[in-house]
């Protein structure tokens, strides 16, 4: 074995979210993969003793999972003009959206390359990436990032889809490259018919592809209690049940996710995006069909939402992610502003265990993994743990005791990272 073959990445405090946090800790790579976790005097004495000769580089920050980013669009990259100013709500934004996007001239494979080579800039390593054009799909392939390419579909109604609806998904999903996974996004209950909402997650699974929507992210998704004139059940077996919307209009004042809900749409297999208009009913239901949610909620902002229920998810204990949701309505790409906003929000709405720093580290890695399906089983990422991929970050801020600096990595931490690594390979490092 030559000296290069094990790599330490050592740190004034290592954070591998599935274990408890180490001061002067290390991580031992080989071979790509985690081989080693813990102080680093006993990591280097433990590779000694296996006579196993190795390289080091040592920060005196913070080393930690690489950050998995749970909802982007990296195709819209290039409408970081969209993303850059502030709207009154979605008719708002999405006017500002389309008159760009009509407007033509965007390379989509070109500015989801860009948007990838963000990511690593800003330290993540995973992503949840919807593909909405062809040309945009090879994003993290090429730049061998992990997570899964979604397929987006919208704007079937229910005849058309019948015609020749699952073809065209199947051929779209034939021609993705791989790795990584790829996955099916039925966009919204809102531009999809029940049809298409009912055939998706069934054509997914059978191909062993997971699912991932937006939900609750309008408000006209929210539960609407006062105007519900019956049981969604009985509605949806009167056959009055063409579409979401023609269901509401109809007097079902259920909620988007009552709605998926009962199309079994929702599963351990398939996270969602937002979650902002949600009861405590649309909460539990989540929790009770192990789905995720990522919440992004800079996205929400410039559009002119509400804020998501952050405090409420977690003293519930909902499974949440982070994302930022793409430059077309959020300024960067960095999962850690998000976590920073999520941190005041959670605060604002009262939440005061001092574990939020932690919980939601937790939610911009581990969280986004199992979001994936990617937090256990050999390609196993979000966490520092032997055996699972070697995809980290270094994030450069100074190191105190654990508590206090975890909590200054989650509100001060975008913008400090300075090391990304995939799979052993450093990726972006601001040493050059
Ligand atoms: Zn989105």
């Amino acid at each position: 074995m030559s000296t290069t073959d094990v790599q330490v990445w050592s740190a004034a405090l290592v954070i591998p979210i599935t274990a408890p946090s180490v001061m002067d800790g290390a991580v031992a790579v080989r071979d790509g993969r985690i081989e080693h976790v813990g102080s680093r005097d006993w990591v280097v004495a433990t590779l000694s003793e296996r006579g196993l000769s190795f390289t080091e580089r040592h920060f005196d920050g913070v080393l930690m999972p690489g950050l998995v980013n749970a909802h982007t669009h990296l195709q819209y990259t290039g409408m970081s003009e969209v993303g850059a100013r502030q709207y009154t709500g979605f008719p708002d934004w999405i006017r500002a959206f389309d008159e760009v996007y009509d407007r033509g001239g965007l390379d989509w494979g070109a500015h989801a390359a860009e948007g990838a080579a963000a990511l690593l800039r800003a330290g993540t390593t995973c992503a949840a990436d919807v593909v909405t054009d062809p040309q945009a799909a090879s994003a993290l392939h090429d730049a061998g990032l992990h997570g899964i390419a979604y397929w987006e579909v919208m704007g079937w109604s229910n005849e058309d889809w019948l015609e020749r609806g699952p073809a065209a998904v199947e051929d779209a999903l034939d021609a993705m490259p791989t790795p990584p996974a790829i996955g099916v996004s039925p966009h919204a209950p809102y531009s999809l018919e029940a049809q298409p909402l009912l055939d998706l997650p069934d054509l997914a699974r059978r191909r062993g592809m997971r699912l991932h929507l937006h939900l609750g992210e309008s408000h006209s998704e929210a539960e609407w209690a006062e105007a519900r004139t019956g049981d969604l059940a009985d509605l949806w077996r009167s056959g009055e049940s063409s579409s979401f919307t023609a269901m509401r209009a109809r007097g079902g004042g259920f909620s988007a996710t009552q709605f998926v809900d009962q199309l079994g749409v929702l599963g351990p297999d398939c996270h969602i995006a937002h979650g902002v208009y949600m009861t405590a009913d649309d909460r539990r239901r989540l929790r009770a069909r192990s789905t995720a949610v990522a919440l992004c909620p800079r996205s929400n902002r410039v559009i002119g939402l509400d804020a998501p229920p952050v405090a409420a998810y977690l003293t519930e204990g909902n499974l949440l992610a982070v994302g930022t949701d793409s430059l077309s309505s959020s300024p960067s790409l960095d999962v850690l502003e998000d976590v920073a906003v999520l941190f005041d929000l959670a605060r604002a709405q009262g939440y005061r265990s001092s574990d939020l720093g932690r919980r939601l580290l937790h939610a911009a890695t581990l969280g986004g993994a199992w979001a994936m399906g990617l937090a256990t089983g050999p390609d196993r990422v979000g966490q520092l743990q032997a055996g699972a991929v070697a995809d980290m970050v270094v994030v450069d801020v100074p190191v105190s005791d654990i508590v206090g600096t975890i909590d200054d990595v989650a509100r001060g931490g975008a913008g400090r990272q300075i090391e990304t690594v995939v799979a052993g390979r450093v990726r972006y490092s601001a040493r050059g």
